[in-house]
């Protein structure tokens, strides 16, 4: 039987159509939720993605705004901003793109932005509200990740679970949301002894861990689901044909966009699984929704509405 494809784009259609609805219902209370991204220097990267949230937020009926700031502003400038905006009643979310330029203390900036506005789900209450369990505003990715899950009918309670990748964005909080959801789980990072031990036992495997490839069928046990979170950019020809041996279509898409993205799964793994979400179009195309959601959910948690369809458990 092949593997089910969890497509993540579809998923991510439905969920910023409940937010769009959602934002229609606060209307007629007179609540515009609003976000307000701001964005230090000129990294293409960070733009494109900046650009990417502000695009969709307007779309779906936010108010939006977005504050540039030169690379070299100062931490006490940026620090004030945060502050103005903390204040301000219009804006229910507050997002700080990272990177940050290297003179800025990342921590002291996401400390200073309020929880009731962390977006990101970053901020240190945060992280403590979803580690005991309170309603709380969760880091997009890893609720991305729950919400494919719920959505596919995908349980979780009581299944053996590992996740690849401990990072403070994605690892720590995805394990965090699949203990809370019952699972058992395993959290393995570079100093993992055996790693195909564990990735063996799971049922569901997630891996984030920005090595294209790092997992092969060899470490998937037969019919698990399986979870790529991972964005890898593939920019040579050799690193294709290595990456998709025989795939004249891969190296075709490869040779108009002149690079191609990869998971950190290897292709071959997903003939082993149950279902996989794919990359691209899948947890990628998540992140964006959730951050809507997100801005929504805390338009209503600061006001005590009731709380969004969306975030139930999986
Ligand atoms: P990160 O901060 O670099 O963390 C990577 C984690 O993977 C670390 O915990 C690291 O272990 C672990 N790791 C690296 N190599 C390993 C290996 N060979 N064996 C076992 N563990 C290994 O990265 P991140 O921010 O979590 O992002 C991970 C990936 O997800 C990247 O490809 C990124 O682009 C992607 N991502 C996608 C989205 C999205 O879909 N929207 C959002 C965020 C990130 P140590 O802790 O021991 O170093």
């Amino acid at each position: 039987m092949s593997a089910r494809v969890l497509d993540g784009t579809a998923i991510a259609a439905e969920i910023k159509e409940e937010v769009r609805r959602e934002v229609e219902t606060l209307a007629q209370s007179g609540i515009v939720p609003g976000l307000t991204v701001v964005l230090v220097g000129s990294d293409p990267a960070s733009e494109i993605y900046v650009r990417s949230k502000v695009k969709t937020s307007a779309e779906l009926g936010l108010a939006s705004n977005l504050i540039t700031l030169g690379i070299d502003v100062s931490q006490a400038e940026l620090l004030n901003i945060l502050q103005r905006l903390n204040d301000d009643d219009a804006v229910d979310g507050i997002l700080v793109q990272l990177p940050l330029p290297r003179h800025i203390d990342t921590r002291a900036i996401l400390e200073a932005v309020d929880p009731d506005k962390d977006v990101d789900g970053f901020h240190p209450v945060n992280v403590g509200r979803l580690t005991i369990g309170q309603e709380s505003l969760v880091p997009c990715t890893p609720a991305g990740v729950m919400e494919v899950l719920r959505r596919q009918g995908i349980a979780v309670r009581g299944k053996d679970c590992v996740m690849v990748g401990r990072s403070d964005i994605v690892g720590k909080p995805m394990s965090t949301l699949l203990l809370n959801a019952g699972a058992t789980v395993a959290v393995c990072h570079k100093e993992t002894r055996d790693l195909p031990d564990y990735t063996r036992r799971a049922e569901l495997l997630v891996v984030a861990t920005g090595v294209p490839g790092l997992i092969t069928p060899d470490m998937v046990r037969e019919g698990a689901v399986l979870i790529d979170v991972g964005i890898n950019r593939l920019d040579t020809r050799a690193q294709v044909e290595r990456f998709f041996p025989d795939n004249p279509a891969k190296l075709a898409t490869f040779q108009k966009r002149g690079s191609l993205l990869v998971g950190d799964f290897a292709p071959q793994s997903y003939a082993k699984a149950s279902a996989y979400t794919p990359v691209p179009g899948g947890v990628g195309a998540l992140t964006i929704a959730m951050l809507m959601h997100n801005t929504v959910k805390a338009a209503r948690m600061r006001r005590r509405l009731r709380a969004a369809a969306v975030g139930g458990p999986a």
